[in-house]
């Protein structure tokens, strides 16, 4: 055993990390394997060529959606309130480009307003956080819980629409306290709900769901449908060579046409923004237009560029990563500056509507976003499911208008189920009963008499949408899933499960992963064992419910056998996690459980160095000296020019007998990597 205890010290100091060190960086990388979709998102604003246009829009007659008496007579006169959601926003990078002037705008609305940040929500997917963000309430009551859902009729998955969810949001709470209210582009609203004013939902026109034309029903009131197309249209038309060039200067006319035509737009930047810019425009002049002529309430305007945009280009901006080449970097470093330039002009006429109109305006992220350390390093690294890695936990928040005090710095602190009661109080609307509060720091205090009323009592759900043809269903499903995939959101071997009534195995995952955080172990197992039912292969849940029944010190069996199949179904890092726990049972003095494992994951995916390496250490210790050749062989068919795999393999012919082979070993090591004492040193004391 002397000669695997050298071996053991020796290979620790060879392969880094050592044990504890390993276990600490699983601990670290367990956050975002909870969060295995990550969102994506993607806007638009751009309104790069700033001429505002008339729209030929016929006077909407938005049809009359009754208030709830008991609750419309406790409301209050309120300020008008204009809220722009900016998803993935981080002060991080805000605060730069207030500095540098690039967001002279957001400038003034920090210097004159209230701002803080606001925790967000695990796993950080747009569609729950954001619909935890306008219901005041956990997905695990709102029941938006995925991107995808199958219709009941068609069997179809397609993105998840507004009737799955349970709550009223703040547009339906607006409606019932009688107030006008506007919501353009959230996630979920589809079909667009009946409001007492506008909805345009995120399916007129989305990044992830290209769709050959909106499906019927994108928009209520009905009556407002054409416009809202003629907006998509129109900003389908501006968003051209010329609006591209103006971010990317260097794009000659040729490269555009030839970039715009790849049918994935991620595949390439150009392609991904081109559609960034479209959907930002969309949502914001339809929303403008509409503000301008029918002076609402309330107006809820989402714009995903912000993040997406960092998806697609963080790898690129500044300081330039190793992993991106020169050209590349000059191509497109400067395209995230600009683009938050361009959002702080949609800010500015934002900001000149709420000043003649008397408005407030209130900003909000579902998440921050690492742009320095941590961030992307490369466009292709969107199509991982690791991507959700990116997001930063604390989101953004500003209020601005008339009665707000400023505040120092970012001082307000609160988290993202707060942003419900904080619209609700600065539009006069009373407080709702049952969902998070208080309203966020810097909000102008509401009259204490006014108590909670209950808007679910009041709330109906979303009908479903009118099925369509057959054939355009399956185009929806086809494209979608295919995209969700491409993108990340959904891991290689997901969406070809069954379903669970109307859900996903991805839905149940991220409930399971939610019962978990609110300590409902029990029911989280039970959640994690339905969603692998319904797909056996899902790789998230795999590992959620091994790394569960691990933690719990229950099912070892299981939870390995578990962790294997997540392994083997392409667990991004499996293999940190598997050779993870493998190291954890060894250093418990259980290293035939560790065999056991590499065994079973060597039989599952018999290409990865790693199980071989470590599999022949653990023989090693055990005295298997042979069998310990035997699987550094294979680690050395796999990665040949690795000088560890052939110091290793040294070793475990010198415990089997054999120094002439232990010897060519060690040189051949020597060869790849010069700089190894021990080896140098053995091989010196051999006369060598
Ligand atoms: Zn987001």
């Amino acid at each position: 055993m002397r000669i695997g205890a050298f071996l053991i010290a020796f290979l620790t100091l060879r392969w880094g990390p050592t044990p504890s060190a390993n276990q600490r960086s699983l601990l670290r990388s367990r956050r975002w394997i909870e969060t295995p979709f990550y969102l994506v998102c993607i806007a638009a604003i751009a309104t790069i060529s700033c001429r505002s246009r008339e729209s030929q829009t016929p006077a909407p007659t938005s049809s009359p959606v009754s208030a709830a008496p008991q609750i419309a007579s406790k409301t209050t006169a309120g300020k008008r309130v204009i809220f722009i959601g900016l998803d993935g926003a981080d002060w991080s990078l805000l605060d730069q480009y207030v500095s540098r002037g690039v967001m002279p705008t957001l400038a003034k609305l920090v210097s004159e307003g209230s701002s803080g940040t606001v925790k967000t929500i695990s796993p950080p997917l747009s569609p729950l956080i954001w619909t935890t963000m306008m219901t005041g309430v956990s997905p695990l009551e709102h029941r938006i819980l995925d991107f995808l859902r199958v219709n009941p009729t068609s069997q179809q998955r397609e993105p998840i629409t507004s009737d799955e969810r349970k709550v009223p949001a703040v547009w339906n709470m607006a409606t019932a306290g009688g107030k006008k209210v506007g919501a353009l582009g959230y996630w979920a609203t589809y079909p667009a709900e009946s409001v007492n004013g506008l909805m345009v939902s995120d399916r007129l026109f989305t990044f992830l769901f290209s769709e050959t034309s909106p499906p019927p029903g994108v928009v209520h009131p009905a009556s407002m449908e054409s416009w809202a197309r003629d907006g998509l249209k129109r900003a389908q038309d501006d968003v051209g060579y010329e609006a591209v060039k103006a971010i990317l200067p260097w794009l000659t006319e040729a490269e555009y046409a030839q970039a715009v035509a790849v049918t994935d737009p991620y595949a390439h930047p150009v392609s991904a923004l081109r559609r960034i810019l479209i959907e930002t425009k969309v949502y914001d002049e339809l929303g403008r237009d509409w503000y301008s002529r029918e002076n609402p309430d309330l107006l809820l305007l989402y714009i995903q560029g912000t993040d997406s945009i960092g998806h697609v280009f963080a790898p690129y901006a500044p300081p330039r990563q190793s992993s991106v080449s020169e050209a590349d970097y000059n191509h497109y470093k400067d395209v995230a500056e600009r683009y938050f330039a361009l959002i702080d002009q949609l800010l500015a006429r934002y900001v000149a509507l709420a000043q003649k109109t008397g408005s407030t305006i209130m900003l909000a992220s579902d998440h921050g976003f690492l742009w320095g350390e941590g961030r992307p390093t490369t466009l292709s690294s969107a199509a991982n499911t690791t991507a959700a890695k990116w997001h930063a936990e604390n989101g953004v928040y500003l209020v601005w208008g008339p009665g707000i005090q400023p505040s120092a710095g970012h001082a307000g602190s609160g988290k993202v189920d707060q942003v419900a009661a904080t619209l609700l109080a600065l539009a006069g609307l009373p407080p709702a009963r049952d969902i998070a509060g208080p309203p966020l720091p810097g909000t102008p205090a509401t009259p204490s008499s006014t108590e909670p009323v209950d808007y679910r009592a009041v709330y109906t759900p979303a009908k479903p949408a009118a099925a369509t043809s057959a054939s355009s269903d399956s185009r929806v499903d086809e494209d979608t899933v295919a995209k969700l995939r491409a993108l990340g959101y959904i891991g290689a071997s997901e969406g070809k499960g069954r379903a669970f009534g109307s859900r996903t195995a991805g839905s149940l995952n991220n409930e399971g992963l939610l019962l978990k955080q609110h300590g409902k172990q029990k029911e989280a197992i039970d959640t994690f064992d339905t969603a692998i039912s319904v797909d056996p292969n899902l790789a998230s849940a795999l590992w959620n419910l091994s790394d569960l029944l691990w933690a719990r010190g229950e099912s070892l069996d299981k939870s390995d056998a578990l962790l294997v199949r997540a392994f083997a179904n392409g667990l991004p890092e499996g293999t940190k996690y598997l050779i993870g726990r493998a190291i954890g049972y060894q250093r418990n003095g259980q290293v035939d459980r560790s065999i056991s494992l590499l065994n079973q994951a060597a039989a599952a995916k018999p290409n990865e160095p790693d199980v071989w390496l470590f599999r022949g250490r653990y023989r090693v210790e055990r005295g298997e000296c042979a069998g310990a050749v035997d699987d550094f062989r294979q680690a050395a068919r796999l990665t040949p020019n690795n000088a560890a795999v052939y110091a290793s393999q040294g070793l475990a012919e010198l415990c089997a007998g054999n120094s002439a082979a232990a010897r060519t070993s060690f040189q051949k090591s020597l060869q790849l990597d010069p700089n190894q004492p021990k080896v140098r040193e053995y091989l010196r004391g051999r006369g060598q």
